[in-house]
Formats: C-alpha cells, structure tokens, sequence
C-alpha cells in the first residue's frame, strides 16, 4: 500500500488497447493517440450516416427499372 499516491492510474485504448497513462500529459486519453481517438469518432459518425441511408428516399430508379 505505499505505491497507491503519486502513481498515475493508467486505462487502456479503447481503439487499440494500449496502455494509456492517465495524466494530463496524455492528450488524449482515454485514447493513445489522436489517430485512435479519430478511429473512433469515424466509427461512431460512420453507423449513424449508415443508419440514416437505410431508408433511402423512392426516386427515378424504381421507375427506370419497369
Ligand atoms: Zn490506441
């Protein structure tokens, strides 16, 4: 119990499960990098548009294929 104050908690990436240091010098945690907190967001950005385009408007299409 002498190495719980002072020592960083650490977390691990939740893109690349990386050990990430819990500091402020860890930009961005909880992620290691901007690159893996980019992964995620485009992720993220990526099943809503995906969601959104599931229910595409009738159009033209449908009556050029009768
Ligand atoms: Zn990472």
């Amino acid at each position: 119990m002498s190495q719980t104050a002072g020592t960083p908690r650490s977390v691990n990436c939740p893109t690349c499960g990386k050990a990430v240091q819990w500091t402020a010098a860890s930009t961005w945690r909880p992620f290691c990098s901007a690159r893996c907190r980019q992964i995620d967001l485009g992720a993220w950005a990526t099943e809503s548009y995906r969601v959104a385009a599931a229910n595409p408007p009738d159009g033209d299409a449908d009556d050029s294929s009768r």
